[in-house]
């Protein structure tokens, strides 16, 4: 906490800054999915309740500080407008917006990322910018983690708030992680452990109960000893993987790795398989490969879910794009799903592929809360100060 959000700020009559992302897939010159743009109409609705009057800051792709106009904001203007129900104008140029009085209405500056001191964090152009509001609220969550002058330093030039979507992220983050319910367990999965050491590292000093499925585990086994053909495997990592599991000893955090695996020849749908005990004694052939958590391993994990409170999710268990190697991520996703829908397990899931599985076994809606941001999440689940949060709490 420490933040302020909407309801604490009087905006009646007032210019909002209003840091969003809305930095969404585009395909054939068309929004394909406007998840992000759909996630921010409450907040501003709820700008515009009070009285205030939105201007929105995002950015679109890299522009790396120049004008590139095929990363306008242009393309998302009538996805805004379906959004929030009314027209939005887009300001190309600051100096347009600074020029003359701005028109009523939503107002959308063009990408924000056009300016070096943007990404450059120039306090020049923050002061630039704050100049054009009297209040600033940050909704852009997933941009978090940078520390850029839209992120950061209006947040220190104006009176600032969270957005809807930024005040929900940051609620359900601190809940899963800060001050859980106990026993709070996380499913951390996916390809490799490169990716994840410091949330692993992190996360074995708060959670009880560590469920570690899919590529990474693989690596967690060959350090114990086992020898995995030619599964996913990062040979150089045993030794950060014989820490992790140390550290939890240390901890008294529980970690659970497959106990067995779909075991197959080739990475193609329906490949034939085998289900194979895993364990430090474990001797699979040169061109063997485990692709999935196996039914045992599965129904240990979902048990556990039983004894927990708090469920934390990244990653899958499995290669779960395709089948039959889907089977533990959708089973355990579906037993979560229930278990929350039942009231008895909060769950918060993000991260790039992990929203995808989900979204495969129609857990998602049934989860407590997920996260759209990707990076930011991960990085709150390191441990790591976001400073666009740091921003809003000073
Ligand atoms: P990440 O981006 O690190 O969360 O990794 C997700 C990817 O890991 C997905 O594309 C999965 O197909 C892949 N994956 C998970 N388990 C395995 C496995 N046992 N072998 C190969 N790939 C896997």
């Amino acid at each position: 906490m420490g933040w302020k959000s909407l309801d604490d700020m009087d905006l009646n009559g007032k210019r909002v800054l209003l840091r969003v992302d809305i930095n969404v897939p585009v395909e054939n010159g068309q929004v394909s999915d406007a998840t992000r743009i759909e996630r921010i109409a409450p907040t501003v609705a709820d700008i515009l309740a009070k009285g205030g009057k939105p201007i929105l800051l995002a950015h679109f792709g890299r522009p790396k500080g120049k004008v590139i106009p095929e990363l306008s904001l242009r393309i998302c203007l009538s996805e805004l407008e379906k959004a929030f129900g009314q027209s939005v104008t887009l300001i190309e140029t600051l100096e347009d917006a600074e020029g003359s009085a701005l028109p009523d209405g939503i107002i959308l500056l063009e990408n924000i990322r056009f300016h070096e001191g943007e990404e450059g964090n120039d306090p020049k152009f923050a002061a630039r910018i704050a100049a054009l509001g009297d209040v600033f609220c940050n909704d852009a969550f997933s941009a978090a983690h940078r520390a850029h002058a839209s992120t950061t330093s209006l947040a220190k030039l104006l009176p600032s708030c969270a957005g809807r979507l930024m005040q929900a992220e940051l609620t359900a983050l601190e809940a899963a992680l800060s001050t859980p319910k106990r026993p709070v367990g996380a499913v951390v999965g996916g390809a490799k452990v490169s990716t994840k050491i410091d949330l692993l590292m992190n996360l074995v000093g708060k959670l009880d109960v560590l469920v570690i499925g899919g590529g990474m585990a693989n690596t967690f086994l060959g350090a114990m000893g086992a020898s995995l053909g030619n599964s996913l495997q990062e040979p150089d990592l045993h030794g950060t993987a014989r820490d992790i599991l140390k550290q939890a000893e240390t901890t008294g955090c529980k970690v659970i790795l497959p106990s067995d695996g779909r075991v197959s020849r080739a990475f193609a749908a329906n490949a034939e398989y085998e289900m194979i005990k895993l364990n430090a004694e474990t001797v699979l052939e040169d061109d063997q490969m485990i692709l999935d958590a196996g039914d045992v391993a599965t129904d240990t994990i979902v048990n556990e879910f039983k004894g927990l409170k708090t469920l934390i999710w990244n990653g899958p268990l499995g290669a779960f794009e395709i089948q039959p190697f889907d089977k533990a991520t959708m089973a355990a996703a579906k037993a979560a799903a229930a278990l929350t829908v039942s009231g008895d397990l909060i769950t918060v899931a993000g991260g790039g592929d992990t929203v995808a599985a989900l979204n495969l076994a129609g857990a998602a809606d049934d989860f407590t809360y997920i996260s759209t941001a990707g990076g930011a999440f991960l990085e709150w689940m390191e441990g790591k100060e976001l400073p666009g949060v740091s921003a809003l709490q000073d």
